[in-house]
């Protein structure tokens, strides 16, 4: 408990989760207050994109029990769009090309929709090209990368900055990056870091979902929970992404205790 009660963000209880009627998340509880940075690491299979997926709201996944509440709204109760315009915002760990649709009016729309929900001045055009161009700067993209379709033939690492720069421009209350760090060089994975902690302020928060300790070795998280088999199995501080570098998962294979929930 921390003693100046900050406030509670997002706080996700027993959830039970399946697609195609297979069982996927198997009771996760998880609270997130402000200002902090929450890593989930695991295995591949473990149900972390599903997590994501099920907390923004994606429609192939159907949650059989528990809640999720968000600043204390029921978020199962929103449609995707609403949760986005809401603050919740979803970096994909495979983010989608869109061709035909210009990146820099698709972020206008996106980042518009977004201030109109918050009470914030709508922009236009010439008003946003100047916006997005300073918050290009945090992840030092080159301002071509607006001319053209969204993601469409970007590299994988240049989509992950197109994420990043999307939550730029949202400012979201909880930002959720799904593997990140993934099919990022080092310094690629730099600046999408220095971009993250740039953007994250006391009264927002991050989930980071990666595999790796990489990521973490740039942006220190306050917890880390590991998850298994669409539970979250154990939950520390920063140092216990350290020992999963050293130990690895393997000793998920003949534990089954649960060391802890949530924080
Ligand atoms: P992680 O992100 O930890 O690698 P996922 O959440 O992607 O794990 O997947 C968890 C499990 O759910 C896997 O066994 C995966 O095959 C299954 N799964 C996820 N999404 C789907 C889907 N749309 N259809 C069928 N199975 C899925
Ligand atoms: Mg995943």
């Amino acid at each position: 408990m921390k003693s100046q009660d900050p406030k509670l963000i997002l706080e996700i209880s027993d959830l039970h989760a399946s697609v195609d009627d297979q069982p996927i998340l198997q009771g996760v509880n998880l609270k997130i207050y402000a200002g902090e940075i929450h890593a989930i690491m695991g295995r591949n299979g473990s149900g972390k994109s599903t997590l994501s997926k099920v907390i923004a709201g994606h429609p192939a996944y159907t949650v059989n029990s528990g809640s999720i509440q968000f600043e204390g709204q029921d978020l199962l109760a929103l449609e995707a769009e609403e949760r986005a315009r809401l603050g919740v915002f979803l970096g994909f760990q495979y983010p989608i090309e869109i061709p035909g649709v210009s990146n820099l009016e698709f972020l206008r729309v996106a980042t518009n929709t977004r201030r109109k929900k918050c009470g914030t001045e709508e922009l236009d055009t010439f008003e946003f090209e100047d916006f997005v161009k300073e918050r290009l700067k945090i992840v030092q993209m080159d301002p071509a990368f607006l001319e053209r379709s969204v993601n469409e033939g970007f590299s994988g690492g240049e989509k992950k900055r197109n994420e990043i720069l999307q939550m730029a421009l949202l400012e979201p209350t909880i930002a959720i990056l799904d593997e990140t760090d993934s099919g990022l060089d080092i310094d690629a994975l730099r600046i999408v870091a220095s971009g993250v902690s740039q953007l994250t302020k006391p009264n927002t928060a991050t989930l980071l979902i990666t595999h790796y300790q990489r990521l973490l070795n740039e942006i220190t998280p306050d917890f880390v929970h590991v998850m298994a088999a669409g539970k979250i199995k154990r939950s520390g501080g920063k140092e216990l992404a350290i020992e999963l570098e050293q130990s690895g998962y393997d000793w998920l294979d003949n534990d089954e205790v649960n060391l802890g929930e949530g924080n």
